[in-house]
């Protein structure tokens, strides 16, 4: 039987997408290895592991084999007033892997309520102190965070679909999206708005929510690690919470097990999702430090308020479980660092190209920045005839493939990439 791609169009919402004009999709009947399979029998290579998640590639012996023993025990249960053996052994690993003394695991079903979850906990932590007056966050302009309200009101006040519902969402402060590239020379008066910013209001802000390092949706951006590591510092200084989403950088991929390390810090929540769970299931973390959870059970509510109907499904947690089993195996680290110095070396020529503005390479991340924003829909389908799966925004082309990829799989990459800007 065919995919019925009438009815999609007519009834199913795909993501930022018109119901009217929807942009086309393509049917996908499987996935192996770093391979989608279309219904017409084409193979692509995956150039996106969707959006950052399947790092060990698809179909994965390890990582089927945990789903089904879970499936055979229990789907799911619970968990209010109940645990289970996959949710404690992935807390386990998660603690064991993870910056700084991040102490205590909540477990969500994507990466937004995770971001709604550090957002609350930094509220409820100041709520119970002396310092009930810090209620509003700082973020970064080019930030993203996820698409529910309390995340979306910390995305990037202008290029985010933030506009659109300005007047329903907390205001916060905003400052520039750090100026000081990760490979250039730090310049430190970037500093001077967050300083003089937490100078200014430190009595009213709870907490400084960042991507570490890598700006992910909001322009593939890379910054300096001195920014984050005097970003830290700063809050220390004023008493600020620091909250890092790492939920596209965290577990490898931009050449550190997290973003953080590039600068040597730990922040006092952090965010998790995406490549989590290997890619196989929604699942999210977010983490604090003993200080912040001893904070939020003294608040009036006494406990943190959030629990969702499907909190630490055991399906996920022990994929999750199965897919940290693999990255603490370390084998991530040299397919990384092979990735980063192949899409240096073959982007390289894409520079000379009229069109690009930028050629951009971190760990297992490669971004090709154009002066004007791309045809989506062109682009796609020009990728798809050259047997790539890549999927371009705004004005950039980037890929970051699953770690398992291999040369010859990632030369057809950018050599698409290339093709497709000449
Ligand atoms: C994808 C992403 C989110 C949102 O995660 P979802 O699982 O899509 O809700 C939040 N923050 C960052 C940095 C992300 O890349």
């Amino acid at each position: 039987m065919s995919i019925n791609l009438a009815f999609d169009r007519e009834h199913i919402w795909h993501p930022y997408t018109s119901m009217i004009s929807p942009l086309p999709v393509y049917p996908v009947v499987a996935a192996n290895g770093c391979e989608l399979e279309l219904e017409n029998g084409q193979r692509l290579v995956d150039g996106t592991a969707s959006w950052w998640s399947a790092v060990h590639g698809y179909n994965h012996p390890l990582l089927n084999a945990a789903v089904s023993n879970q499936l055979h025990k229990m789907a799911h249960v619970m968990f209010g007033g109940i645990t289970h053996e996959p949710a404690i052994r992935l807390c386990q690993q998660i603690l064991a892997m993870v910056p700084g003394n991040l102490t205590k695991v909540f477990l969500a079903d994507s990466g937004s309520i995770a971001v709604e979850v550090a957002i609350k906990m930094a509220l409820q932590y100041w709520q119970a102190s002396a310092q009930s007056t810090k209620t509003k966050l700082v973020s970064l302009r080019k930030g993203y965070h996820g698409d529910t309200f309390a995340a979306m009101a910390v995305c990037d006040p202008l290029d985010s679909m933030h506009s659109m519902f300005s007047e329903l969402l907390p205001q916060h402060f905003f400052l520039p999206a750090p100026d000081c590239p990760f490979h250039a020379s730090f310049n430190p008066d970037v500093m001077l708005p967050l300083a003089q910013l937490l100078e200014a209001e430190h009595q009213q802000i709870a907490a400084l929510i960042l991507e570490p390092i890598v700006q992910g949706y909001g322009g593939m951006r890379f910054y300096h690690p001195e920014y984050l590591r005097r970003a830290r510092a700063l809050c220390d200084q004023y008493q600020v919470l620091l909250i890092a989403d790492e939920i596209a950088t965290g577990f490898g991929r931009t050449g550190k097990l997290f973003a953080c390390e590039h600068a040597a810090i730990a922040p006092d929540i952090l965010c998790l999702g995406k490549a989590l769970s290997g890619g196989y299931m929604t699942l999210a973390a977010t983490l604090c430090t003993d200080e912040v959870a001893r904070g939020i059970s003294l608040s009036a509510a006494g406990g943190l308020m959030h629990g969702p109907t499907f909190m630490a499904n055991p399906l996920a947690c022990a994929v999750a479980s199965a897919s940290l089993a693999l990255i603490a195996s370390g084998t991530w680290q040299q397919q990384v660092t092979a990735i980063e110095q192949q899409l240096t070396e073959q982007l390289a020529p894409c520079q000379q190209l009229a069109k690009v503005k930028a050629v951009r390479v971190l760990g297992a991340i490669g971004v090709l920045e154009m002066h004007e924003q791309v045809d989506v829909a062109k682009l796609q389908a020009a990728f798809v005839e050259r047997g790539v799966w890549i999927r371009p925004f705004n004005n950039l082309i980037y890929v970051m493939p699953p770690f398992i990829i291999t040369a010859a799989q990632l030369t057809k990459l950018t050599q698409a990439m290339f093709e497709v800007c000449r």
